[in-house]
């Protein structure tokens, strides 16, 4: 199989590794979570996952369109933003 045909069609940078399984995600943020002063409240965080699952910029479930990141790991960051072109979807 060409490097072509395994490229996913939601983005042209990305290949079939950006699908991450969301246990994997999850241990991300639990790590995270080991630093809580670096870490949004729970309050926060799920205010900017509910913004991102109603977004037209998640790509498959999990990552933004506009950084590439785990939106459950951006949003976890006490620092983190949405970088939605005109404006934060977030806070
Ligand atoms: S643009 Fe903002 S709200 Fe949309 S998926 Fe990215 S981080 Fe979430």
């Amino acid at each position: 199989m060409s490097a072509l045909a395994s490229k996913p069609e939601g983005c042209k940078g990305c290949r079939d590794s950006v699908h991450v399984p969301e246990a994997q995600i999850d241990r991300m943020v639990e790590k995270l979570e080991r630093h809580p002063e670096s870490c949004a409240s729970v309050e926060r965080y799920e205010a900017r996952l509910a913004r991102c699952t109603a977004c037209g910029d998640l790509q498959y479930g999990s990552t933004c369109a506009h950084c590439g990141c785990f939106v459950k790991v951006r949003a976890k960051l006490l620092a983190g933003t949405c970088p939605k072109p005109g404006g934060s979807m977030w806070d």
